[in-house]
C-alpha cells in the first residue's frame, strides 16, 4: 500500500518520468477520488489506472468494449510483472474458473471485463466479495448517446456506483466534447469527480491531405516513397472498395494488405487483426469498424481514401498512428466525389432534422479543413478547443505552404455555367462545356451554342475540378444530391456573379510536383546517423520476432520499437545499462536481458573491424 507512484513507473514499467496529467490522476485516484480523464491516443491513459490498481489494496477492474484486444493487453502487463487476467466470452469454461479462482485469491492486480459479463449477476456477486482497488472505464465515451459510438450495455454501469459507492471510479476516453464530458459524469455517477484534460496535440503526427487524381496510384507512390514494410491502416467508406483495394495492393503493389469491415465473418475479422497485430509490416485496409481500441504502438501510417464524417472521427481514426511517440504519418486523399457521397449519406439516412443538421455541420467543418491553406494542427487543436501558439512545422502547409490564388473570374465561369445549362448537370459534363469540348452530348442539347461554351479552354480538367471542389466544399456552389450530383447556385453565388465578392482558392499542385516540394515526399529519414545502425536494428527485430513467436505473442508486448531504437543508439553492454533504457522495467530486464545484450555484443564482435561504433549518445526518441 505504501508503494511509491514513482517507484511503480520505473520499476515495473521502466519509464523515468511521467507525461501529460499522469501523475495528477493517478495521485487523484490512489486517494480514492473519481476522475473523467480526456487523453488523445497514446497518450498514455493506461498507466492512470494500471499504477493505482497495482499501489492501492485491492482488485482493479478494467471495464472495455474490446473483448478482442484483452488477451493482449493482459500479456503485455503480464510480461512487465503485473498479475493481470481478463473475463470475457471468448473463455473457456476452464479458463473462467481459473480466473474466478485467482479474483478470490486475491492474486490479481488487474481484471479486463466486457461490461456485459460485468453487469451478469455472477460477476457482481463475485466482486462484492473482493476488496477492489478501483473501477476504470475505458472508452468512456461509449456511454454517451450522442456520442458516435454509442453502446447500450455502458448505459447500465451506473450500478457501479450504486452497488460500490466506496470504490473509486475513472473514466477514460480520448474523445469528448463538453456535453459529452457532462453526460459521461452523470451516467457514471462520477462523485464530485475532477475533470483532468491533456493537450490534444499529437506532434509526431504529421498532416497531409492531398487532392485526388488517381487515388490508387497516389497510395501506392504514398506508400512506396514513405512506408515501404511499415504497419498501417487504410480507411475506405464501403465494404465494396475495402475489398477491392485490400486486393489490388497485394496483387498489384506487393503490399501485405488485409481487408477488415463487418461483412467478413468473425473468424476472418479476428485472423487479420491478429496478424496485422502480431506481424511486422501489416496493412490493414478497413472501414471504420476497424481500429477502436488497437494500441499497436508502431502504426507509422493511416490513409484516408474517403473523408471521414466529422473531424472528431478524423482526429480519432489518425490517431491510432505512431503511438510510440516516433514519426507518423496521417495523410488523405479528398475529391468532390466524396463530398457527394457523404452528403447522399446524410440526406437518405433515417435520422431526424435535427440530427442531419447536426451532421452537416460536421461534415462542413471537415471539408473546411481539406481545404485549408494553413496550418492543419492548429486548426485541428482549435477545434477541440486547444491552440498552438506557431504553425507546427510537421503539417503539408507548413511544409510546402500553399499557394493561393484570385479565383473569382473562374468562379464566375464555373457559376454560370452551371446556371446556364440549367442546374441539372454534374461536374464533369461542365468541365466539358467549360473547355469547349465536341461530345455528342453537348450537341444534343445544344450547349456549344452557350457564351461559356469554351470560356474556360487555358485551364485542364484537373484544375477545373479543383475550382469546383473548392466552390462545393465552401458553400459558393451546392451538390443536389437527390439528383445524381447536378450542381445548383447558392445563395453565397449571387454576390459572387455580381462581382461583389472576391474568391480565394488554394492552387492545387499536380501530384508529382506536390510531392516533390514537401518533407512528405521523403522515405523516412534513419534515426541519427551518428549513431544509426541498419543492421543492429535488423538483428534486434528478429530477435524480438523469435521470442514473440515462441510466447505467441505480438511484438510489441516485448519490446516497442522505441525501446530498440536506444538499443541500436546506446548499445547497453551490462544489466545496468540495459536497465537504464525506456521500457525496461525490473521483470524485462529479468526475462530479455541477456537476450538482447547477447545480439548486441554478438554485432559489436562482428562489426568491431569494419565501423567505428558511435557510442552511449541517447537520442530523444521525437528527434528520430
Ligand atoms: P492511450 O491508452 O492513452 O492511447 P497508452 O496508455 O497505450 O495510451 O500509452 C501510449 C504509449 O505511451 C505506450 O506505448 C506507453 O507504453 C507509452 N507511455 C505511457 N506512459 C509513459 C511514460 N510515463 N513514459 C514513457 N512512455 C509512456
Ligand atoms: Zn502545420
Amino acid at each position: 500500500m505504501t508503494q511509491n507512484i514513482h517507484e511503480v513507473l520505473h520499476r515495473v514499467f521502466g519509464y523515468s518520468a511521467f507525461v501529460a496529467e499522469q501523475e495528477a490522476v493517478i495521485e487523484h485516484t490512489v486517494a480514492g477520488g473519481d476522475s473523467l480523464v480526456l487523453m488523445p491516443t497514446g497518450g498514455g491513459k493506461s498507466l492512470c489506472y494500471q499504477i493505482p490498481a497495482i499501489v492501492r489494496d485491492g482488485l482493479g477492474v478494467v471495464v472495455s468494449p474490446l473483448i478482442a484486444l484483452m488477451r493482449d493487453q493482459v500479456e503485455g502487463l503480464r510480461q512487465t510483472g503485473v498479475r493481470a487476467a481478463c473475463l470475457n466470452s471468448t473463455l473457456s469454461p476452464g479458463e473462467v474458473v481459473e480466473v474466478e479462482a485467482a479474483v478470490r485469491g486475491g492474486r490479481l492486480d488487474l481484471l479486463y471485463v466486457a461490461p456485459e459479463r460485468l453487469l451478469g449477476p455472477r460477476t457482481l456477486e463475485l466482486l462484492s466479495r473482493t476488496r477492489l482497488a478501483l473501477f476504470a472505464i475505458d472508452e468512456a465515451h461509449c456511454v454517451s448517446q450522442w456520442g458516435h459510438d454509442f453502446r447500450p450495455e455502458y448505459l447500465q454501469l451506473s450500478v457501479l456506483g450504486e452497488r460500490f459507492p466506496e470504490v473509486p471510479r475513472i473514466a477514460l476516453t480520448a474523445t469528448a466534447d463538453e456535453p459529452t464530458r457532462r453526460e459521461i459524469a452523470a451516467r457514471l455517477r462520477l462523485r464530485d469527480s475532477v475533470l483532468f484534460v491533456s493537450g490534444f496535440d499529437r506532434p509526431n503526427i504529421g498532416y497531409a491531405v492531398v487532392p485526388k487524381d488517381n487515388a490508387r496510384a497516389q497510395l501506392r507512390r504514398f506508400l512506396e516513397t514513405r512506408h515501404a514494410g511499415h504497419a498501417g491502416i487504410v480507411y475506405c467508406l464501403s465494404r465494396r472498395k475495402v475489398d477491392a483495394t485490400a486486393a489490388w495492393l497485394r496483387e498489384k503493389a506487393g503490399v501485405n494488405a488485409l481487408p477488415y469491415h463487418a461483412g467478413l465473418d468473425a473468424g476472418t475479422r479476428q485472423r487479420h487483426q491478429d496478424r496485422f497485430l502480431r506481424e511486422d509490416g501489416v496493412v490493414i485496409v478497413a472501414t471504420i469498424a476497424f481500429g477502436m481500441g488497437i494500441d499497436k504502438p508502431d502504426v507509422r501510417f493511416v490513409a484516408h481514401l474517403d473523408l471521414p464524417k466529422s473531424i472528431e472521427s478524423y482526429y480519432q481514426e489518425t490517431g491510432r498512428a505512431g503511438r510510440d511517440g516516433l514519426p507518423a504519418d496521417a495523410w488523405m486523399v479528398y475529391g468532390l466525389q466524396e463530398v457527394v457521397t457523404l452528403r447522399q449519406m446524410v440526406a437518405g439516412s433515417e435520422a431526424g432534422e435535427a440530427r442531419k443538421r447536426l451532421e452537416v455541420r460536421k461534415l462542413d467543418a471537415m471539408l473546411g479543413y481539406c481545404e485549408l491553406a494553413t496550418c492543419r494542427r492548429r486548426t485541428l487543436l482549435a477545434y477541440f478547443g486547444d491552440s498552438l501558439a506557431d504553425p507546427c512545422g510537421n503539417c503539408d502547409n507548413c511544409l510546402a505552404p500553399v499557394d493561393t490564388w484570385d479565383a473569382t473570374e473562374a468562379a464566375q465561369m464555373a457559376m454560370s455555367c452551371a446556371y446556364r445549362t440549367g442546374q441539372r448537370f454534374g461536374v464533369a459534363y461542365l468541365i466539358d462545356v467549360l473547355r469547349g469540348r465536341d461530345t455528342e452530348r453537348i450537341r444534343r442539347f445544344r450547349h456549344d451554342r452557350l457564351p461559356t461554351y469554351g470560356v474556360g479552354r487555358d485551364r485542364d480538367a484537373r484544375q477545373w475540378r479543383s475550382v469546383f471542389r473548392q466552390l462545393v466544399a465552401g458553400g459558393l456552389l451546392s451538390v443536389e444530391v437527390e439528383r445524381y450530383g447536378s450542381i445548383r447556385l447558392t445563395g453565397a453565388s449571387w454576390p459572387v456573379l455580381r462581382g461583389e465578392t472576391r474568391v480565394h482558392m488554394r492552387r492545387d499542385l499536380p501530384a508529382t510536383r506536390a510531392r516533390r516540394t514537401s518533407r512528405a515526399g521523403d522515405p523516412a529519414p534513419p534515426p541519427d546517423p551518428a549513431t544509426w545502425d541498419e543492421s543492429l536494428w535488423e538483428a534486434l527485430r528478429a530477435r524480438r520476432t523469435e521470442l514473440a513467436a515462441e510466447q505467441k505473442v505480438p511484438p510489441y508486448v516485448i519490446f516497442h520499437d522505441s525501446t530498440l531504437r536506444e538499443m541500436v543508439a546506446r548499445r547497453p553492454a551490462t544489466h545496468d545499462d540495459f536497465s537504464r533504457l525506456p521500457g525496461v522495467g525490473d521483470t524485462k530486464l529479468k526475462r530479455y536481458g541477456d537476450d538482447f545484450l547477447a545480439v548486441i555484443a554478438a554485432h559489436a564482435a562482428g562489426a568491431e573491424s569494419a565501423t567505428q561504433v558511435a557510442r552511449g549518445r541517447p537520442v530523444p526518441i521525437n528527434r528520430m
